[in-house]
């Protein structure tokens, strides 16, 4: 057997082991999803899993992507543009961006994103309305951007989010962006508040939202260690890294 045939051969044992790996971890959440479902009395269809790739291999996206996810959320401009480019051949993907965005890279997000869940500011709305129409006449989209916005309860800058008062005007601009659709809320629970008190407030300003905004139905909460209060409160999308994907090697926002 040459050397070449028997790398080959690692490097498949390698994608097989990912591959199991992989798919354990989305048995498993699913089966935390549905029994957070069950427990809150909705349908587990109602609830999306959205799997964060940030920090991970195009590599295992690609697995994921066999293994039937179609979703990805990436939080970094400049690495999950690499990825988007490196996985065109991809079939049916949409790709989220949930990271802080600055405004100056909504033109780049604008050519893949199908949604954006972190657009906390006029002023970065406005900025991806512009981009999204240019790549709507540019043919590099073909439906508007849809943006959750990102809600804050703490006043943390770093962590991005407007506050709750900021909330209704935010979403008014964004609703009447020609190049933007309002699809409802995002919202991370601030450090060292108990999660289900920060939800049960989310749920209350998603409630608010719909009001004004029938069409803003997604509310977005819920990452590897809350999803089942989050669930408890409405989330309609879970982003989970750290419990499909495994501890990512640095820590980030
Ligand atoms: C990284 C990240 C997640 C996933 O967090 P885990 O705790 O690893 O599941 C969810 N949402 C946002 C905005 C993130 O940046």
């Amino acid at each position: 057997m040459s050397g070449h045939i028997e790398s080959e051969t690692v490097a498949a044992e390698a994608v097989d082991g990912r591959t199991a790996e992989l798919a354990a971890n989305l048995a498993e959440l699913n089966k935390r999803i549905g029994a957070a479902c069950h427990s809150a009395g909705r349908d587990p269809a109602s609830v999306r899993l959205l799997p964060v790739t940030k920090f991970f291999p195009a590599s295992d996206i690609a697995i994921l992507h066999r293994l039937g996810c179609q979703e990805f959320g990436e939080s970094r401009e400049q690495e999950a543009t690499a990825k988007v480019a490196d996985l065109s051949e991809l079939s049916n993907v949409r790709w989220h961006m949930i990271g802080r965005l600055q405004r100056n890279k909504a033109r780049i997000v604008a050519r893949w994103a199908h949604a954006v869940h972190s657009v906390d500011s006029e002023r970065l709305a406005m900025a991806l309305d512009g981009a999204s129409r240019a790549a709507l006449d540019a043919g590099e989209r073909i439906d508007p951007v849809r943006v959750l916005v990102q809600i804050s309860l703490d006043e943390d800058p770093g962590r991005g989010g407007v506050a709750p008062e900021e909330l209704a005007a935010l979403a008014d601009r964004v609703a009447a962006a020609p190049g933007l659709r309002l699809a409802g809320l995002m919202a991370i629970p601030p450090l060292g508040v108990n999660p289900a008190v920060a939800f049960a407030r989310f749920a209350g300003l998603h409630a608010r939202l719909l009001a004004d905004h029938p069409g803003a139905l997604e509310l977005s909460a819920g990452m590897s260690g809350d999803l089942e209060s989050a669930i408890e409160h409405g989330s309609t999308c879970v982003r989970v890294g750290t419990a499909l994907m495994g501890a990512r090697p640095i820590t980030s926002a």
